[in-house]
């Protein structure tokens, strides 16, 4: 089974082997039961066929990716105890996550992301895992008199939408009625400030806020990054 590495490692923690203090101990355990909970639901979606279950498996792995990210990383940095636990915990994951993965590669061979017309006014990319929306374009007015914008999504927790107005609208809105996709997305990383954040240019598709683990960082109030990590564990700065 693929979660078997970490629930090893879940006895090794249980039994005191990485003399952890009984807060960490808790709170290390329960960390590793979610991934163990994780690596089991996605292994068993991707294990139905058809596959019918993809976005399920692929939410399941992005969770995964969340769960260990970071945050997780940071905290565990804490002290020379718990960063031993984390290491035996991390070397077992990648384990489980290296028997998932292929299975999910060959899912996602043949899904692409399309560029869809919404109406008159609204434009889509579609997530390659689910088809659903994952970044929107919409053709709108603050009041009659204001000017027309045209209104992106974003991945990011801080920033959701942004606005983009005058000749930089008109040539996106050009590139959106042509419906080529690379075009339109190389076009965004070229002109945009936040480029075009759901796009993981080392699958070549956009993948929707579900099917990608997104970290914010923060130290206090201060947002250091936000990290964006597609199902396939390519990991990127989106801001
Ligand atoms: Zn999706
Ligand atoms: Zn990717």
């Amino acid at each position: 089974m693929s979660a078997d590495g970490l629930r090893k490692v879940r006895e090794q923690i249980e039994s005191g082997q990485f003399a952890l203090t009984p807060d960490a101990q808790r709170a290390v355990l329960a960390r590793t039961g979610d991934l163990i909970d994780a690596v089991e639901a996605a292994g068993q979606a991707l294990s139905s066929v058809p596959l019918q279950t993809l976005p399920e498996a692929a939410a399941k792995i992005v969770y995964l990716f969340y769960l260990s990210g970071h945050g997780w990383r940071r905290l565990l940095a804490a002290s020379a105890e718990s960063a031993s636990a984390g290491a035996a915990i991390h070397a077992a994951l990648q384990a489980s996550i290296s028997l998932l993965m292929p299975q999910l590669a060959h899912a996602l061979a043949t899904r692409t992301t399309s560029l869809v017309k919404r109406g008159n006014a609204a434009w889509s990319l579609t997530c390659a895992v689910c088809d659903g929306d994952a970044v929107t374009f919409t053709r709108t007015r603050t009041g009659p008199q204001a000017p027309e914008q045209l209104v992106t999504t974003s991945l990011s927790p801080v920033t959701e939408f942004r606005s983009i107005t005058g000749p930089r609208m008109s040539d996106l809105i050009a590139l959106l009625e042509a419906g080529d996709v690379p075009t339109l997305v190389r076009h965004m990383m070229e002109t945009q400030p936040a480029g075009c954040d759901a796009w993981c240019a080392t699958c070549s598709r956009v993948y929707c806020r579900a099917h990608t683990a997104i970290e914010a960082q923060w130290s206090g109030s201060w947002h250091e990054a936000t990290y964006a990590t597609c199902p396939l564990g390519h990991e990127r700065v989106i801001e």
